[in-house]
């Protein structure tokens, strides 16, 4: 039972709206409705996670604006994928604002029900690319190593749901000895991504068992941690904890970041303490229609990405997962947003557009029209300002030469 939640008769200061208001500022989520709770506690992210919201009562006493589409939805989210939202994440929420973007993220929605026949629960093929419960083997060189099930929060879209929070009773039970056997047998293998569900969920010393093993793999060179912690839990990263990641270089995290709104003073120290144990971030949006489909939304959060010492990697086109219709933006504002970001902004905030093609087909990237034709001796290119340029180069690809020059005639 969640003790520490305050009775609607026991009203908290609310949170403020005003610290949304700025795009591009940093703001602290602040404390809202656990203003009374000891610093210890709120920065104690083992207290965040045992105080999440996870029930519909909960939900109510605390945002007695929930609507009849998200009543509907959380009604029926443990068929389907558990609610969980840290006190933390859920004080980013503007209760007054239907549209908040951090609202859709997270709080279920009726529209989880409605399926279509092309929407799939596996979208990316994960399953049957899968030698060993809990790895993914689908590129070359590559494999995904499922951690856990778990994650600090659920998002509503999420490629995974088939099995996070395993409220469809997938049952998933990585096997941490075969997975690693598997690697071992495989020297093609020289880049490990720790996903799940979230890696930064287990405490330091299991974490620290797997990396310790994977490193000692001579031809693992490089280990991935994807992670939604930082945005959810940013009280998960302690400096004891990059003391640890830092002894695994090179070591890389991939955060999931989709709004402005979720970089505030929190995550950004948190990012900074990653950031200063050597550790390269990067960071995976999806685009979602109500979010951050919008240009300066996008933007905005690119650059704040930088702010933070996050280099924007992917944005991906939200998979075709089982009732995601209503979160789902088009291709087709997706290269707008492109369109309106290369060469508008500095090049390190734009991420390359990709649809994980469905089936297992993999990240094929998506971009704008930039060549505009291939001819015999010349490639012709657009810019970002719609300006047409001629770059010369031969049939077969070869670059063009100056016809040759007599000797005599050159020495003149
Ligand atoms: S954090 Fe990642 S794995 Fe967890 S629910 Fe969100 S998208 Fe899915």
């Amino acid at each position: 039972m969640h003790t520490d939640l305050p009775s609607p008769e026991d009203p908290e200061e609310p949170p403020s709206r005003g610290r949304l208001a700025s795009l591009k500022e940093f703001h602290s989520a602040g404390r809202g409705f656990w203003g009374n709770i000891p610093d210890a506690d709120w920065h104690d992210w083992r207290w965040q996670l045992r105080h999440r919201i996870t029930t519909l009562e909960q939900l109510q006493r605390l945002m007695p604006t929930l609507t009849p589409e998200e009543f509907a939805g959380t009604q029926l989210a443990n068929h389907r994928l558990a609610l969980a939202i840290t006190p933390y994440f859920f004080n980013l929420i503007d209760p007054a604002d239907e549209n908040c973007p951090i609202r859709w993220q997270v709080i279920p929605r009726v529209e989880e029900t409605h399926t279509a026949s092309w929407e799939m629960s596996d979208p990316c093929g994960e399953d049957s690319h899968s030698p060993v419960p809990g790895l993914v083997h689908r590129y070359p060189d590559r494999v995904l190593f499922l951690v856990t099930d778990r994650c600090a929060a659920y998002c509503r879209y999420c490629t995974r749901s088939r099995l996070v929070s395993n409220a469809t009773g997938y049952d998933f039970h990585p096997d941490f000895a075969g997975q690693i056997e598997y690697i071992r047998q495989h020297s093609e293998v020289r880049d490990v991504l720790l996903s799940g569900g979230d890696p930064l969920l287990f405490n330091d010393e299991r974490l620290e068992h797997l990396l310790s093993q994977l490193r000692a793999i001579p031809h693992v060179e490089f280990l991935r941690i994807g992670t939604r912690i930082p945005i959810f839990l940013p009280q998960r990263i302690t400096p004891q904890l990059c003391d640890m990641l830092r002894k695994y270089h090179p070591l890389f995290i991939s955060i999931h970041s989709n709004h402005p709104r979720e970089l505030t003073t929190e995550v950004r120290d948190a990012l900074a303490r990653l950031a200063d144990a050597g550790i390269p971030l990067g960071n995976q949006s999806v685009l979602l229609r109500n979010v951050n489909d919008d240009p300066v939304v996008m933007k905005a959060h690119l650059q704040k990405l930088l702010l933070c010492r996050v280099k924007p990697y992917y944005l991906y086109q939200c998979d075709l997962i089982s009732g995601s219709a209503h979160l789902r933006s088009s291709v087709r504002k997706g290269l707008e947003i492109m369109e309106k970001l290369r060469g508008h902004t500095t090049g390190y905030a734009v991420p390359q557009y990709v649809i994980d093609a469905p089936d297992g087909g993999g990240k094929v990237p998506i971009n704008p029209d930039y060549i505009l034709s291939r001819n015999a001796d010349r490639v012709v290119i657009r810019n970002y300002e719609g300006k047409v340029f001629e770059y010369p180069e031969g049939p077969d690809g070869t670059p063009m030469t100056a016809p040759p020059v007599e000797i005599e005639e050159a020495l003149v």
